[in-house]
């Protein structure tokens, strides 16, 4: 006989810049909800200096897409995350790998989680064939060009991305 007991529904997190989100990093979250009842995609809010968007707006456009959704939460975090995981007490943290040149780097880092949280479980996700070549520098770089992203990214982002580069080449006139 199973002990009456409080069972506490693991929560996933999926850490990232999202720099933009695009649909190869929708497609692992859609696989992590397989997996999991909840999972939290957290957005690496360091300041870089080369990002695109600020942690605000990536979080905007990320509410945007899961809006609706109970089981995706999306929230920012800034420094260790592990620590941001002891905050939300979750031990599972999601990655996506797209090829061999991603293995070195999320390995590295899942045994450095692991040495500062022994409890901390790194999940690695297969992509989607469709976005295995798919990043946010590329994205960025293809919109930077004139190249169209469509079915790349969500439709908003594609938008907002557009947006952003046109204002770039020809800054509004005050
Ligand atoms: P990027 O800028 O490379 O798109 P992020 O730092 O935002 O990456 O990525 C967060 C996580 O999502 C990482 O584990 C990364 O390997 C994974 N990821 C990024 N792009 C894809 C993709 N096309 N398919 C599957 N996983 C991906």
């Amino acid at each position: 006989m199973v002990a009456s007991q409080e069972v506490h529904a693991p929560i996933a997190v999926y850490p990232g810049s999202f720099d933009p989100i695009h649909l190869g990093h929708v497609a692992i979250v859609d696989r992590a909800k397989k997996l999991f009842p909840r999972v939290i995609v957290a957005v690496l809010a360091n300041n870089e200096k080369n990002a695109l968007f600020t942690p605000e707006e990536r979080l905007e456009m990320m509410n945007e897409l899961w809006a609706g959704d109970e089981r995706v939460e999306v929230r920012s975090f800034q420094g260790l995350l592990v620590k941001f995981l002891e905050e939300i007490s979750s031990t599972i943290v999601i990655r996506g790998i797209r090829a061999v040149s991603d293995f070195e780097y999320e390995f590295m880092m899942a045994l450095m989680n692991r040495r500062l949280s022994p409890e901390v479980e790194t999940v690695f996700l297969t992509p989607k064939e469709d976005y295995t070549y798919l990043s946010s520098r590329v994205v960025k770089e293809v919109v930077s060009l004139g190249g169209d992203v469509t079915g790349l990214v969500p439709e908003p982002v594609r938008l907002r991305l557009e947006e952003r580069y046109r204002e770039a080449t020809h800054p509004p006139t005050s």
